[in-house]
Protein backbone atom coordinates (compact mmCIF):
# COMPACT_ATOMS: atom_id res chain seq x y z
CA UNK A 1 0.00 0.00 0.00
CA UNK A 2 1.19 3.45 -0.54
CA UNK A 3 2.89 4.68 2.53
CA UNK A 4 1.48 8.60 1.62
CA UNK A 5 -2.08 10.00 1.56
CA UNK A 6 -3.24 13.85 0.13
CA UNK A 7 -2.27 16.66 2.12
CA UNK A 8 0.57 14.72 4.24
CA UNK A 9 3.03 16.51 5.00
CA UNK A 10 6.27 15.09 5.13
CA UNK A 11 10.57 16.38 5.24
CA UNK A 12 11.89 14.98 1.94
CA UNK A 13 15.26 15.30 0.36
CA UNK A 14 15.93 15.52 -3.19
CA UNK A 15 18.16 13.37 -5.12
CA UNK A 16 17.75 13.75 -8.39
CA UNK A 17 16.01 15.64 -11.25
CA UNK A 18 13.65 14.12 -13.45
CA UNK A 19 13.41 15.15 -17.65
CA UNK A 20 10.03 17.19 -16.93
CA UNK A 21 12.41 19.20 -14.35
CA UNK A 22 10.99 17.94 -11.15
CA UNK A 23 12.76 17.00 -8.15
CA UNK A 24 12.69 13.40 -6.68
CA UNK A 25 13.25 12.08 -3.62
CA UNK A 26 12.36 8.60 -1.63
CA UNK A 27 10.03 8.84 1.10
CA UNK A 28 10.42 5.10 2.57
CA UNK A 29 11.81 3.82 -0.46
CA UNK A 30 8.57 5.56 -2.58
CA UNK A 31 9.27 7.80 -5.08
CA UNK A 32 8.16 11.50 -4.57
CA UNK A 33 7.81 14.10 -7.43
CA UNK A 34 7.83 17.85 -6.39
CA UNK A 35 8.58 20.76 -8.87
CA UNK A 36 10.82 23.74 -7.76
CA UNK A 37 13.15 21.27 -5.66
CA UNK A 38 16.72 20.65 -6.75
CA UNK A 39 18.75 18.21 -6.26
CA UNK A 40 20.52 17.96 -2.78
CA UNK A 41 17.50 19.85 -1.16
CA UNK A 42 15.85 19.34 1.54
CA UNK A 43 12.25 21.08 2.06
CA UNK A 44 8.82 20.57 3.58
CA UNK A 45 6.22 19.26 1.23
CA UNK A 46 2.94 18.60 0.84
CA UNK A 47 1.77 15.93 -0.58
CA UNK A 48 -1.06 16.47 -3.53
CA UNK A 49 -1.69 13.35 -5.56
CA UNK A 50 -0.97 10.09 -3.75
CA UNK A 51 -1.00 6.95 -6.16
CA UNK A 52 -0.13 3.26 -5.92
CA UNK A 53 3.36 3.41 -7.56
CA UNK A 54 4.37 7.35 -6.61
CA UNK A 55 3.22 10.31 -5.57
CA UNK A 56 3.06 14.38 -6.27
CA UNK A 57 4.29 16.82 -3.87
CA UNK A 58 4.37 20.72 -3.14
CA UNK A 59 6.72 22.85 -2.26
CA UNK A 60 5.94 24.11 1.43
CA UNK A 61 9.13 24.97 2.29
CA UNK A 62 13.05 24.68 1.92
CA UNK A 63 14.85 23.45 4.50
CA UNK A 64 18.14 23.79 2.94
CA UNK A 65 19.32 25.83 -0.33
CA UNK A 66 21.32 23.72 -3.26
CA UNK A 67 24.52 26.14 -4.18
CA UNK A 68 23.02 26.21 -7.95
CA UNK A 69 19.21 27.56 -6.80
CA UNK A 70 19.15 31.03 -8.13
CA UNK A 71 15.95 33.58 -8.60
CA UNK A 72 14.09 33.47 -11.94
CA UNK A 73 13.77 36.14 -13.97
CA UNK A 74 9.81 35.94 -14.58
CA UNK A 75 7.53 36.69 -12.17
CA UNK A 76 5.02 34.28 -13.53
CA UNK A 77 7.18 31.55 -13.32
CA UNK A 78 6.39 29.51 -10.50
CA UNK A 79 2.41 29.78 -12.18
CA UNK A 80 3.09 29.41 -16.05
CA UNK A 81 3.87 26.15 -17.70
CA UNK A 82 6.00 27.67 -19.84
CA UNK A 83 9.62 27.24 -18.12
CA UNK A 84 10.94 24.27 -15.56
CA UNK A 85 14.08 25.71 -14.35
CA UNK A 86 14.70 29.01 -14.11
CA UNK A 87 15.49 28.05 -10.09
CA UNK A 88 18.42 26.55 -11.58
CA UNK A 89 21.75 28.45 -12.41
CA UNK A 90 22.44 27.79 -16.42
CA UNK A 91 25.42 25.96 -16.48
CA UNK A 92 23.71 23.42 -13.63
CA UNK A 93 20.50 23.12 -16.00
CA UNK A 94 23.41 21.86 -18.77
CA UNK A 95 24.73 19.31 -16.83
CA UNK A 96 21.44 18.37 -15.78
CA UNK A 97 20.09 17.58 -18.89
CA UNK A 98 23.43 15.71 -19.94
CA UNK A 99 22.31 13.50 -17.10
CA UNK A 100 18.86 12.81 -18.45
CA UNK A 101 20.44 11.42 -21.65
CA UNK A 102 23.11 9.40 -20.09
CA UNK A 103 20.78 7.70 -17.57
CA UNK A 104 17.96 7.21 -20.25
CA UNK A 105 20.45 5.80 -22.60
CA UNK A 106 21.52 3.66 -19.64
CA UNK A 107 18.31 2.36 -18.29
CA UNK A 108 16.47 2.58 -21.27
CA UNK A 109 18.75 1.74 -24.33
CA UNK A 110 20.78 -0.61 -22.01
CA UNK A 111 24.11 1.48 -22.91
CA UNK A 112 26.32 0.56 -19.60
CA UNK A 113 28.65 3.19 -21.36
CA UNK A 114 26.52 5.90 -21.64
CA UNK A 115 29.17 8.35 -19.46
CA UNK A 116 31.49 7.92 -22.34
CA UNK A 117 29.17 8.19 -25.00
CA UNK A 118 27.77 11.38 -24.33
CA UNK A 119 29.12 14.88 -24.48
CA UNK A 120 28.91 17.96 -22.20
CA UNK A 121 25.32 19.62 -23.57
CA UNK A 122 25.97 22.35 -26.24
CA UNK A 123 24.64 25.58 -24.46
CA UNK A 124 22.95 28.68 -25.83
CA UNK A 125 21.49 31.90 -24.90
CA UNK A 126 20.46 31.65 -21.53
CA UNK A 127 17.54 34.11 -22.33
CA UNK A 128 15.85 35.87 -25.05
CA UNK A 129 16.46 33.26 -27.32
CA UNK A 130 13.15 32.45 -28.45
CA UNK A 131 12.14 33.37 -31.65
CA UNK A 132 8.76 32.04 -31.89
CA UNK A 133 6.42 33.29 -28.76
CA UNK A 134 2.61 31.80 -28.60
CA UNK A 135 0.13 33.44 -26.45
CA UNK A 136 -3.27 32.48 -25.69
CA UNK A 137 -5.95 34.92 -25.14
CA UNK A 138 -8.70 34.69 -22.72
CA UNK A 139 -11.61 36.54 -21.16
CA UNK A 140 -10.48 37.05 -17.39
CA UNK A 141 -13.39 39.19 -15.57
CA UNK A 142 -14.78 40.66 -18.83
CA UNK A 143 -11.19 41.53 -20.19
CA UNK A 144 -9.14 40.21 -23.00
CA UNK A 145 -5.84 39.14 -21.60
CA UNK A 146 -2.71 37.33 -23.22
CA UNK A 147 -0.46 35.00 -21.62
CA UNK A 148 0.80 31.52 -21.05
CA UNK A 149 -1.88 28.74 -19.37
CA UNK A 150 -0.54 27.16 -15.79
CA UNK A 151 1.04 23.48 -16.16
CA UNK A 152 -1.68 21.03 -17.55
CA UNK A 153 -4.82 23.14 -17.33
CA UNK A 154 -6.09 25.70 -19.99
CA UNK A 155 -6.02 28.39 -16.63
CA UNK A 156 -4.52 31.65 -18.17
CA UNK A 157 -1.96 33.49 -16.43
CA UNK A 158 -1.73 36.61 -17.94
CA UNK A 159 1.67 38.00 -19.16
CA UNK A 160 3.20 41.25 -20.45
CA UNK A 161 6.80 39.59 -20.76
CA UNK A 162 8.43 36.57 -21.28
CA UNK A 163 12.22 36.38 -21.09
CA UNK A 164 12.80 33.35 -22.58
CA UNK A 165 11.42 35.11 -25.90
CA UNK A 166 13.15 37.61 -27.93
CA UNK A 167 12.79 41.58 -27.21
CA UNK A 168 11.38 42.25 -30.67
CA UNK A 169 8.61 39.33 -29.40
CA UNK A 170 8.40 41.06 -26.37
CA UNK A 171 7.72 44.70 -27.90
CA UNK A 172 5.50 42.90 -30.25
CA UNK A 173 3.33 41.52 -27.16
CA UNK A 174 3.35 44.63 -25.67
CA UNK A 175 2.18 46.58 -28.39
CA UNK A 176 -0.96 43.60 -29.32
CA UNK A 177 -1.93 43.47 -25.35
CA UNK A 178 -1.92 47.44 -25.75
CA UNK A 179 -4.46 46.93 -28.77
CA UNK A 180 -6.60 44.60 -26.71
CA UNK A 181 -7.28 46.69 -24.02
CA UNK A 182 -7.63 50.30 -25.94
CA UNK A 183 -9.90 48.46 -28.26
CA UNK A 184 -11.75 46.71 -25.77
CA UNK A 185 -11.39 43.08 -28.14
CA UNK A 186 -13.58 40.42 -26.36
CA UNK A 187 -11.41 37.78 -25.49
CA UNK A 188 -12.12 33.95 -26.15
CA UNK A 189 -13.91 32.28 -23.37
CA UNK A 190 -13.38 28.66 -23.96
CA UNK A 191 -16.35 27.05 -22.14
CA UNK A 192 -18.88 29.13 -24.16
CA UNK A 193 -16.82 28.89 -27.24
CA UNK A 194 -17.49 32.77 -27.91
CA UNK A 195 -15.10 35.50 -28.10
CA UNK A 196 -13.01 37.05 -31.13
CA UNK A 197 -9.39 36.55 -30.50
CA UNK A 198 -8.56 32.96 -28.90
CA UNK A 199 -4.17 33.55 -29.73
CA UNK A 200 -1.09 35.76 -30.60
CA UNK A 201 1.66 34.19 -32.23
CA UNK A 202 4.60 36.06 -33.15
CA UNK A 203 7.60 34.74 -35.25
CA UNK A 204 11.06 36.75 -35.49
CA UNK A 205 12.62 35.79 -38.80
CA UNK A 206 15.54 36.79 -40.22
CA UNK A 207 13.95 39.82 -42.42
CA UNK A 208 11.24 40.77 -39.53
CA UNK A 209 8.50 39.71 -37.68
CA UNK A 210 5.40 37.89 -38.15
CA UNK A 211 2.50 38.43 -35.98
CA UNK A 212 -0.22 35.92 -36.38
CA UNK A 213 -3.45 36.44 -34.59
CA UNK A 214 -6.26 33.78 -34.14
CA UNK A 215 -10.00 34.14 -33.94
CA UNK A 216 -12.66 31.87 -32.81
CA UNK A 217 -14.67 33.33 -35.85
CA UNK A 218 -14.33 34.88 -39.78
CA UNK A 219 -14.29 38.17 -38.31
CA UNK A 220 -10.90 40.29 -36.85
CA UNK A 221 -12.47 43.95 -35.33
CA UNK A 222 -10.69 47.03 -35.35
CA UNK A 223 -7.92 45.68 -37.95
CA UNK A 224 -6.70 48.88 -38.78
CA UNK A 225 -6.06 50.06 -35.03
CA UNK A 226 -4.00 46.73 -35.34
CA UNK A 227 -2.06 47.34 -37.83
CA UNK A 228 -1.23 50.80 -36.23
CA UNK A 229 -0.59 49.16 -32.99
CA UNK A 230 1.98 46.80 -34.52
CA UNK A 231 3.56 48.48 -37.60
CA UNK A 232 7.32 49.54 -36.56
CA UNK A 233 7.61 46.02 -34.45
CA UNK A 234 5.56 43.50 -36.63
CA UNK A 235 6.41 43.47 -40.73
CA UNK A 236 3.55 40.94 -41.46
CA UNK A 237 0.71 40.52 -40.22
CA UNK A 238 -1.51 37.01 -40.43
CA UNK A 239 -5.27 36.25 -39.29
CA UNK A 240 -5.54 33.13 -38.87
CA UNK A 241 -9.67 31.50 -38.32
CA UNK A 242 -9.87 28.65 -35.72
CA UNK A 243 -13.02 27.77 -35.12
CA UNK A 244 -13.31 24.39 -33.95
CA UNK A 245 -13.49 23.77 -30.32
CA UNK A 246 -9.74 22.42 -30.36
CA UNK A 247 -6.45 22.50 -28.54
CA UNK A 248 -4.90 23.10 -31.66
CA UNK A 249 -3.53 26.67 -31.89
CA UNK A 250 -3.85 27.55 -36.00
CA UNK A 251 -6.88 26.75 -37.97
CA UNK A 252 -6.80 25.81 -41.37
CA UNK A 253 -7.43 29.12 -43.26
CA UNK A 254 -5.32 31.88 -43.09
CA UNK A 255 -5.70 35.71 -44.64
CA UNK A 256 -2.33 37.70 -44.93
CA UNK A 257 -3.62 41.20 -44.09
CA UNK A 258 -0.42 43.26 -44.06
CA UNK A 259 3.31 43.63 -44.57
CA UNK A 260 5.60 41.87 -46.70
CA UNK A 261 6.69 38.36 -47.20
CA UNK A 262 8.81 36.93 -44.02
CA UNK A 263 12.13 34.30 -45.18
CA UNK A 264 14.77 32.89 -42.28
CA UNK A 265 18.04 32.17 -43.18
CA UNK A 266 19.78 28.83 -42.18
CA UNK A 267 22.63 27.01 -42.48
CA UNK A 268 24.05 29.73 -45.30
CA UNK A 269 20.14 28.84 -46.76
CA UNK A 270 17.40 31.08 -47.26
CA UNK A 271 13.19 29.52 -46.56
CA UNK A 272 10.44 31.09 -46.45
CA UNK A 273 8.52 31.13 -43.68
CA UNK A 274 4.40 31.14 -43.36
CA UNK A 275 2.48 30.76 -40.37
CA UNK A 276 2.30 27.13 -40.73
CA UNK A 277 5.51 26.30 -41.32
CA UNK A 278 7.63 24.30 -38.42
CA UNK A 279 11.07 25.81 -38.32
CA UNK A 280 12.94 25.65 -34.68
CA UNK A 281 12.39 27.56 -32.00
CA UNK A 282 16.18 28.42 -31.20
CA UNK A 283 17.72 29.99 -34.05
CA UNK A 284 21.18 29.77 -33.35
CA UNK A 285 21.26 26.86 -31.89
CA UNK A 286 19.46 24.82 -34.69
CA UNK A 287 22.58 25.81 -36.59
CA UNK A 288 25.08 24.17 -34.46
CA UNK A 289 22.87 21.26 -34.22
CA UNK A 290 22.52 20.76 -37.96
CA UNK A 291 26.03 21.61 -38.23
CA UNK A 292 26.49 18.42 -35.70
CA UNK A 293 24.36 16.06 -37.74
CA UNK A 294 26.45 17.54 -40.91
CA UNK A 295 29.36 17.03 -39.80
CA UNK A 296 28.89 13.63 -38.27
CA UNK A 297 27.96 12.15 -41.75
CA UNK A 298 31.37 12.86 -43.07
CA UNK A 299 30.22 13.79 -46.63
CA UNK A 300 32.46 13.83 -49.85
CA UNK A 301 29.87 14.89 -51.82
CA UNK A 302 29.02 11.47 -54.02
CA UNK A 303 26.92 10.09 -51.55
CA UNK A 304 23.15 9.65 -51.50
CA UNK A 305 21.30 10.51 -48.36
CA UNK A 306 17.82 10.29 -46.90
CA UNK A 307 16.20 12.85 -44.47
CA UNK A 308 13.68 11.20 -42.54
CA UNK A 309 11.14 13.81 -41.20
CA UNK A 310 12.21 16.57 -43.27
CA UNK A 311 9.71 19.55 -42.44
CA UNK A 312 10.34 22.56 -45.05
CA UNK A 313 13.57 20.84 -45.36
CA UNK A 314 15.93 23.08 -43.50
CA UNK A 315 18.30 19.63 -43.18
CA UNK A 316 18.04 18.33 -46.59
CA UNK A 317 18.91 21.36 -48.52
CA UNK A 318 22.01 22.19 -46.37
CA UNK A 319 22.81 18.01 -47.23
CA UNK A 320 22.37 18.77 -50.53
CA UNK A 321 25.35 21.41 -50.85
CA UNK A 322 27.36 18.21 -49.59
CA UNK A 323 26.17 15.12 -51.21
CA UNK A 324 25.21 13.81 -54.66
CA UNK A 325 21.28 13.37 -54.24
CA UNK A 326 19.24 13.83 -51.39
CA UNK A 327 15.55 12.45 -50.07
CA UNK A 328 13.43 13.91 -47.95
CA UNK A 329 10.51 12.51 -46.24
CA UNK A 330 7.60 14.69 -44.54
CA UNK A 331 4.02 13.67 -43.98
CA UNK A 332 2.55 17.08 -44.14
CA UNK A 333 1.54 18.29 -47.59
CA UNK A 334 2.02 21.94 -46.77
CA UNK A 335 5.92 21.08 -45.75
CA UNK A 336 6.17 19.26 -48.74
CA UNK A 337 5.35 22.17 -51.04
CA UNK A 338 7.18 24.93 -49.02
CA UNK A 339 10.37 22.23 -48.68
CA UNK A 340 10.12 22.20 -52.79
CA UNK A 341 9.77 25.87 -52.65
CA UNK A 342 13.06 26.44 -50.92
CA UNK A 343 14.92 23.96 -53.06
CA UNK A 344 14.17 26.59 -56.00
CA UNK A 345 14.53 29.82 -54.13
CA UNK A 346 17.90 28.30 -53.31
CA UNK A 347 19.01 26.92 -56.61
CA UNK A 348 19.23 23.25 -55.17
CA UNK A 349 18.40 20.40 -58.08
CA UNK A 350 19.59 17.51 -56.63
CA UNK A 351 17.14 17.49 -53.49
CA UNK A 352 13.88 15.23 -53.84
CA UNK A 353 11.16 15.40 -51.24
CA UNK A 354 8.20 12.20 -50.93
CA UNK A 355 4.76 13.01 -49.06
CA UNK A 356 4.05 10.72 -47.06
CA UNK A 357 5.16 8.79 -43.53
CA UNK A 358 8.58 7.74 -42.68
CA UNK A 359 7.17 3.90 -41.85
CA UNK A 360 5.67 4.13 -45.31
CA UNK A 361 7.91 5.30 -47.59
CA UNK A 362 11.55 4.92 -46.44
CA UNK A 363 10.67 0.96 -46.65
CA UNK A 364 10.08 1.46 -50.57
CA UNK A 365 12.73 3.85 -51.19
CA UNK A 366 15.41 1.75 -49.19
CA UNK A 367 14.56 -1.30 -51.85
CA UNK A 368 15.08 1.47 -55.16
CA UNK A 369 17.92 3.41 -53.97
CA UNK A 370 21.56 2.65 -51.96
CA UNK A 371 21.81 5.21 -49.16
CA UNK A 372 25.18 6.22 -47.99
CA UNK A 373 24.00 7.74 -44.66
CA UNK A 374 20.24 8.94 -43.26
CA UNK A 375 19.10 11.76 -40.94
CA UNK A 376 15.90 10.91 -38.43
CA UNK A 377 14.69 13.77 -36.59
CA UNK A 378 11.43 12.22 -35.56
CA UNK A 379 8.63 14.10 -33.63
CA UNK A 380 8.67 13.20 -29.44
CA UNK A 381 7.56 9.93 -29.89
CA UNK A 382 10.38 9.03 -31.81
CA UNK A 383 10.73 6.66 -35.21
CA UNK A 384 8.39 3.28 -35.80
CA UNK A 385 9.42 -0.23 -35.51
CA UNK A 386 9.14 -0.06 -39.60
CA UNK A 387 11.32 2.91 -40.37
CA UNK A 388 14.00 1.50 -37.68
CA UNK A 389 13.61 -1.49 -39.72
CA UNK A 390 14.25 0.21 -43.08
CA UNK A 391 17.21 2.41 -41.74
CA UNK A 392 18.53 -1.18 -40.66
CA UNK A 393 18.07 -2.73 -44.54
CA UNK A 394 19.53 -0.35 -46.02
CA UNK A 395 22.90 0.39 -47.11
CA UNK A 396 23.69 3.25 -44.75
CA UNK A 397 26.99 3.44 -42.96
CA UNK A 398 26.27 6.42 -41.26
CA UNK A 399 22.89 7.67 -39.23
CA UNK A 400 22.52 11.59 -37.13
CA UNK A 401 19.61 11.03 -34.77
CA UNK A 402 18.25 14.11 -33.51
CA UNK A 403 15.65 13.95 -31.00
CA UNK A 404 14.09 16.15 -28.59
CA UNK A 405 13.19 13.21 -26.15
CA UNK A 406 15.55 11.31 -24.67
CA UNK A 407 13.22 8.18 -23.79
CA UNK A 408 12.44 7.45 -27.58
CA UNK A 409 15.74 8.25 -28.71
CA UNK A 410 16.96 5.16 -26.09
CA UNK A 411 14.46 2.99 -26.92
CA UNK A 412 15.25 3.19 -30.88
CA UNK A 413 19.11 3.69 -30.58
CA UNK A 414 19.09 0.11 -28.72
CA UNK A 415 16.79 -0.88 -31.78
CA UNK A 416 19.35 0.36 -34.30
CA UNK A 417 22.43 -1.07 -32.38
CA UNK A 418 20.52 -4.48 -32.78
CA UNK A 419 20.55 -3.93 -36.49
CA UNK A 420 23.97 -3.63 -36.64
CA UNK A 421 25.10 0.01 -35.88
CA UNK A 422 27.10 1.18 -33.27
CA UNK A 423 26.32 4.74 -30.92
CA UNK A 424 29.18 6.77 -31.44
CA UNK A 425 28.74 10.33 -29.61
CA UNK A 426 25.44 11.74 -28.29
CA UNK A 427 25.40 15.35 -28.02
CA UNK A 428 22.95 17.03 -26.20
CA UNK A 429 22.08 20.58 -27.42
CA UNK A 430 20.48 23.11 -25.34
CA UNK A 431 17.94 24.51 -27.56
CA UNK A 432 14.95 25.39 -24.34
CA UNK A 433 17.04 27.40 -21.90
CA UNK A 434 15.27 27.28 -18.79
CA UNK A 435 12.91 24.58 -19.69
CA UNK A 436 13.65 20.83 -19.44
CA UNK A 437 13.22 20.15 -22.89
CA UNK A 438 16.40 18.27 -24.35
CA UNK A 439 17.15 17.96 -27.49
CA UNK A 440 20.48 15.71 -28.98
CA UNK A 441 22.30 14.65 -32.09
CA UNK A 442 23.34 10.79 -31.42
CA UNK A 443 25.40 9.73 -34.08
CA UNK A 444 25.63 5.77 -35.44
CA UNK A 445 27.62 4.11 -37.95
CA UNK A 446 28.35 0.39 -39.13
CA UNK A 447 32.19 1.36 -39.68
CA UNK A 448 34.07 2.38 -36.56
CA UNK A 449 34.19 1.80 -33.16
CA UNK A 450 32.80 3.70 -30.31
CA UNK A 451 35.13 6.42 -28.55
N1 LIG B 1 13.88 18.37 -39.70
C1 LIG B 1 12.94 19.47 -39.65
C2 LIG B 1 11.61 19.09 -39.03
C3 LIG B 1 11.66 18.35 -37.74
S1 LIG B 1 10.14 18.28 -36.89
C4 LIG B 1 13.54 20.68 -38.96
O1 LIG B 1 14.46 20.56 -38.16
O2 LIG B 1 13.09 21.79 -39.24
C5 LIG B 1 9.52 16.70 -37.32
C6 LIG B 1 8.82 16.70 -38.67
O3 LIG B 1 8.37 15.37 -38.90
C7 LIG B 1 7.58 17.58 -38.77
O4 LIG B 1 7.68 18.33 -39.94
C8 LIG B 1 6.41 16.58 -38.85
O5 LIG B 1 5.37 17.04 -39.68
C9 LIG B 1 7.07 15.37 -39.45
N2 LIG B 1 6.52 14.05 -39.12
C10 LIG B 1 6.06 13.63 -37.91
N3 LIG B 1 5.76 12.31 -37.96
C11 LIG B 1 6.04 11.89 -39.22
C12 LIG B 1 5.96 10.62 -39.88
N4 LIG B 1 5.54 9.54 -39.23
N5 LIG B 1 6.35 10.55 -41.15
C13 LIG B 1 6.80 11.67 -41.81
N6 LIG B 1 6.88 12.88 -41.24
C14 LIG B 1 6.53 12.99 -39.96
Amino acid sequence: MAPLTRNQEIVLTIDGLTSEGQGVGRYEGFAVFVPFVLPGEEALVRIIKPSASYAVGKLIELKTEAPERVGPACDAFFKCGGCQLQHLEYSAQLFAKRQILVDALKRLGGFDNAEALVTDTLGGQAYGYRNKGSFPVRDVDGVARAGMFAPRSHRLIPIMRCPIACGEINAALERFCGWLADEKIPGYDEDKHRGVVRHAAFRKTTNGLMAVIVTAGNELLKKRALIDALEGVATNIVHNINPGRTNTVLGKRSVSIWGEPLEEELSGLTFVVSDQSFLQVNHDQAQRLYALALDALELTGNETVADAYSGVGTIALALAKRARRVAGIEYIKEAVADAEKNAALNGIENARFYEGTVEAVLPTLVKQTRFDAIVLDPPRKGCERAALDAVIASGAKKVAYISCNPATLARDAKILCEGGFTLVKASPVDMFSQSSHLEAMTSFCRCCNPV
